[in-house]
């Protein structure tokens, strides 16, 4: 039987909000502390709607304390992929078989639901403009400073869980304070910036709502998942130096010249464009790896203060439900959220977390180079059929991240690595455009695996 707590969760995100219904149905007690006002009571994102895709991975995490019915109001599946090309003509890319889908949910929507389910715990509080600043690990204090009184105070617990995101204070405080403490941050060279396409006349969505829209360009993409109220959040994500980028297009002409030969058919339905690329902020993208996560018994990291990673699988907040679904697993496994859970917490985790970050940064270049490119197409063709007739032997990458939780992402880049370069030999093969489809392309798979 699991001892009674007095957790303190720091960050309430989406990960520290979903962990704390976990941690308090295991019967602890949990204060969160969140730096930033009640999203619920106050417009933080007043003019960005930032929307996230969450998958299998993520609906499993919500399911594992019974509140993916409540996300499910919120959510739209999208079930492939439509691919807007430079001519103005687009394409439709299903995800897979049986109604694979992705769903698209508001960010804050998501993150206001998760406190709502949070504080319906009888044993949850949240506390908010509470900003961590110090760590104290040897006696588990905490130092917080209210942004609206400006004072300090100090909180003790029996642990602590940082959830406070990529830059994570607990996590800095910890690296300053700790002996042999691995970190590597780095940012790639695109940034990205939210633009909108509003919603029709009577509030209906103007381009295919189900359907996760991309703009392929190359070195540059554009995105854009439906929102509930019948608009889309495009996210366009782009070089932050030289001539063709962020800093590179500086007037208006610039931005209107760029939009009109490279997104014809974004343009007619994207009225505001030219003002929401100057007045939304450009933010860059971070991919975080540390070790380790865990300290003593007494504190831990979850999510992205453990392991931020770019958007391009649209598996970060996926991982960090993961990642509470993992940690309540192994609570459950030793009894108590003790020292041996920990451990195994971050042996289990971490190389599942460096698989992922890598998977992220991989599938960008197959995001903005590849889905418009006939090889890549053709190959991802004979892979699904492949896979279509030999279910148990190949699961296409794409569907082991996304759709398919009881496989690790650790192993899926594995299985994902063997598997291309079986393709390689494949695409190889001379006349495979024509003989894509035949028994003689089937069996050198199979004598390939
Ligand atoms: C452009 C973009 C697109 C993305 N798309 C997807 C997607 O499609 N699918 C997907 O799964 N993931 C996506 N992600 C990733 C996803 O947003 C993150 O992985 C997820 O938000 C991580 O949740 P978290 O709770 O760990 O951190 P966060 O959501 O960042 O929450 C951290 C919380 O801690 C608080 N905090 C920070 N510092 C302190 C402090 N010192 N004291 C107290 N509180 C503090 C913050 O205010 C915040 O509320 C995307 C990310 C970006 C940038």
């Amino acid at each position: 039987m699991s001892t009674q707590k007095n957790i303190t969760v720091v960050g309430a995100g989406l990960v520290g909000s979903l962990m704390s219904i976990y941690l308090a149905k295991r019967g602890h007690k949990v204060s969160i502390y969140e730096r930033r006002p009640d999203m619920r009571k106050e417009a933080i994102v007043a003019g960005r709607s930032i929307n996230l895709a969450l998958s299998d991975r993520g609906w499993r995490g919500l399911e594992g304390v019974g509140i993916a019915d409540e996300i499910r109001k919120i959510a739209i599946p999208m079930y492939g992929r439509s691919i807007h090309l430079k001519d103005g003509t687009s394409a439709y890319q299903q995800y897979g078989k049986d109604n694979h889908a992705i769903y698209s949910v508001s960010r804050g929507g998501i993150n206001m639901r998760l406190m709502d389910l949070a504080e319906q715990q009888p044993n949850v509080s949240i506390h908010f403009e509470e900003r961590c600043d110090k760590v104290d690990r040897k006696t588990n204090t905490l130092t917080f400073h209210n942004t609206k009184t400006d004072r300090s105070s100090e909180v003790k617990s029996d642990f602590v869980l940082g959830s406070d995101g990529a830059f994570s204070a607990v996590r800095t405080q910890l690296q300053l304070h700790s002996d042999r403490f691995d970190y590597q941050q780095f940012y790639i060279d695109c940034g990205y910036k939210e633009l909108t396409i509003p919603a029709g006349k009577n509030g209906e969505h103007v381009i295919e709502k189900n359907a996760l829209h991309i703009w392929p360009r190359g070195s540059f993409m554009m995105i854009a998942l439906p929102n509930m109220d019948g608009s889309f959040t495009c996210t366009i994500f782009f070089q932050m130096e030289g001539k063709l980028s962020f800093e590179g297009l500086k007037t208006k002409e610039d931005v209107k010249a760029f939009f009109e030969s490279e997104f014809p058919d974004a343009v007619p339905v994207m009225p505001t464009y030219l003002e929401d690329w100057f007045h939304n902020p450009t933010s860059s993208l971070v991919t975080v790896k540390c070790k380790p996560w865990v300290w003593d018994e007494k504190i831990a990291l979850i999510g992205d203060a453990a392991h931020a990673i770019v958007p391009f699988y649209g598996q970060g907040m996926n991982c960090g439900f993961e990642d509470c679904v993992v940690l309540d697993g192994l609570i459950e496994k030793y009894g108590d959220l003790n020292g041996a859970c920990l451990d195994e917490y971050q042996a289990l985790r971490k190389p599942d977390a460096d698989a992922i970050a890598d998977l992220a940064l991989e599938n960008f270049i197959e995001m903005r180079d590849k889905t418009a490119d006939k090889t890549f197409l053709l190959q991802k063709k004979i892979e699904a059929r492949f896979s279509e007739k030999h279910p148990e032997k190949w699961i296409p990458l794409y569907s082991m991240v996304t759709y398919s939780p009881h496989i690790r992402y650790s192993e899926a880049l594995r299985s994902g690595q063997k598997q291309q370069a079986i393709m390689d030999r494949i695409m190889a093969r001379p006349g495979i455009e024509a003989s894509w489809d035949s028994p003689e392309v089937e069996q050198a798979i199979l004598n390939l695996l």
